[in-house]
């Protein structure tokens, strides 16, 4: 039989965000491959399928016992949260892929599209992702901490709205307040930070902020901080803070 290899993304926490296209792979699965907290959100399927569960930190040793096990004809799925494209294991795919043997290249391989983490965040704070924006992540385990400062600097440049991935973590408790020092160097105080934890689950929660006192103690790992555009705007509702958009429209911009 021939192996196929499929990367999915889970969406960010409840089932109901999981596609159904991403559902029926999981199911017709023989071998789940995957960090354990994710593979721990898939449901048991029937068939007695086997999990591989990993660390969190060895993307291409997974990716590459996923081909293998592909190559072996095995039904693989690799599962990330959220999108499987967005800082997860399809780009360690493709990397393992090409430097692998040149067997793993007739395998069947498909990457199934998720709801990544900065979709569903917006969508609890409104629209927040309306005008141009981009997305970075703080974790310095792959690239320097000077190159995530040069991006933070240029994104406050283009005035782009900025979505920071991964803003701390146990071995990284200072990332977020580093960064927010950058961006106070270069952009209004008073612009609107959103801080959303778990979003897309039904634990989400949302403290909006702005720039000149947001605090970097309220993000953790599974937080998505969104920082506005010199154009963001916060409606209150009952004289609380309640959504945040981006309004589309730059036109009477100089
Ligand atoms: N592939 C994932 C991102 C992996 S990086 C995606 O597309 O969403 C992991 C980071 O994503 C976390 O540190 C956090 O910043 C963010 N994240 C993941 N799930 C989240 C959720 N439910 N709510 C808020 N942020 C989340």
């Amino acid at each position: 039989m021939k192996g196929t290899l499929a990367v999915v993304g889970l969406g960010p926490g409840s089932a109901e965000l999981t596609t159904p296209a991403v559902s029926r792979a999981l199911a017709e699965a023989t071998d789940l491959v995957g960090y354990t907290t994710y593979l721990d959100r898939v449901p048991l399927a029937a068939n007695g399928q086997r999990r591989h569960a990993s660390d969190n930190r060895v993307e291409i040793e997974r990716a590459r016992h996923a081909l293998t096990l592909a190559a072996e004809g095995n039904k693989v799925v690799i599962v990330s949260s959220g999108d499987p494209g967005v800082f997860a294991m399809a780009a360690a795919v493709f990397e393992a892929l090409e430097g692998g043997p040149s067997a793993w290249r007739v395998l069947d391989i498909r990457i199934e599209p998720g709801v990544s983490a900065m979709l569903a965040a917006a969508a609890h704070a409104g629209a927040p992702l309306g005008g141009d924006f981009c997305a970075i992540s703080l974790s310095d385990n792959l690239k320097a901490w000077a190159t995530i400062v040069r991006r933070l600097e240029a994104a406050a440049y283009g005035d782009f709205v900025i979505a920071l991935y991964n803003p701390a973590s146990r071995a990284r408790p200072h990332q977020l307040g580093d960064a927010l020092a950058v961006l106070r160097g270069l952009k209004a105080h008073d612009t609107p930070v959103v801080f959303v934890r778990a979003a897309g689950t039904s634990d989400v929660t949302m403290r909006i902020e702005r720039l000149g006192w947001a605090d970097p103690a309220h993000a953790d790992m599974r937080t998505l901080v969104l920082i506005g555009s010199s154009r963001t705007r916060v409606i209150k509702c009952g004289g609380a803070m309640r959504w945040v958009y981006t309004p589309r429209s730059e036109r009477d911009m100089p």
